[in-house]
């Protein structure tokens, strides 16, 4: 009986995949992969059977039980599976479901982390996630519950709303609802570390103005403290974060 190793492919461009993901995949004999992966992976695993398993055009849970069997199978099959999924495996990927047939059916399994799709947005738009004395914590959170319902919550000081990109306009209701008020910054990141990755800055009440701008795109929504643009220090701030007094 074979392995499974699930790997974090990273948000999109091959080369944020980790060296241990990279490695694993080169392993491997059969990749199982979701649709937004990079096809410049695929160099990296040349001589592995390639199968999509994208959801797209499926109802959600066939295609979920179908992808779990397909690993149980494959794994009986041959040698080392990889199990290819965007960002990280453990960030709203249904890691859960797919670890729990596989130990229902006794097969050995591995996780490699990857670079999730918050982390990407932080790093090109250069907005740090957290900030001393402003920022101290950070959520990722869905914006859809699992019944397709829209939910937005205040729970940390930067809040980060994964699959929210149908419904900005409707967010930026819920995040009202939720306590944020109506000049909270707010960073929206589509295709986060493609080439043609696109980020807009807005406050909650004008928020709307990135539905058009990011339609149809993976898209993220991060609110509070790690939203705003970081400004040029001033020459009077202090090297130990402390502010400086008031004039
Ligand atoms: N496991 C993934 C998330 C999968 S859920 C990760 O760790 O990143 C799919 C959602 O992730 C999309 O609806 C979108 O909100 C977000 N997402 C994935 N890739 C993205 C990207 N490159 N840029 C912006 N958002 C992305």
């Amino acid at each position: 009986m074979g392995r499974v190793v699930f790997i974090g492919a990273g948000p999109g461009a091959a080369d944020l995949i980790t060296l241990r993901g990279a490695q694993r995949l080169g392993e491997a004999d059969v990749v199982l992969h979701d649709a937004l992966i990079d096809t410049a992976l695929q160099r990296m695993a040349p001589h592995a059977r390639w199968i999509s398993v994208g959801k797209r055009g499926f109802a959600k849970s066939t295609a979920q039980a179908a992808i779990n069997e397909q690993l149980v199978s494959l794994a009986m099959e041959v040698a080392l599976v990889a199990r290819l999924k965007g960002g990280d495996p453990s960030v709203f990927g249904r890691l859960e479901e797919e670890l729990q047939a596989l130990a229902a059916a006794g097969i050995e399994c591995e996780v490699v982390p990857g670079v999730t799709a918050a982390l990407a947005a932080a790093a090109s738009t250069q907005r740090p996630l957290t900030r001393r004395g402003t920022g101290r914590s950070v959520a990722l959170a869905t914006a859809v519950t699992q019944r397709g319902a829209l939910h937005a919550s205040r729970n940390a000081d930067t809040e980060v709303f994964y699959m929210a990109g149908q419904q900005i306009t409707a967010l930026a209701l819920r995040l009202r609802q939720a306590g944020w008020t109506a000049d909270t910054p707010v960073l929206v990141v589509s295709r986060a570390g493609w080439p043609d990755e696109r980020a807009s800055s807005h406050r909650i009440d004008e928020m709307e103005a990135a539905a058009a701008l990011h339609a149809g795109r993976p898209t993220l929504v991060t609110v509070g403290a790690g939203a705003t643009a970081v400004r040029a220090a001033g020459p009077a701030a202090h090297r130990d974060g402390v502010d400086s007094p008031a004039q």
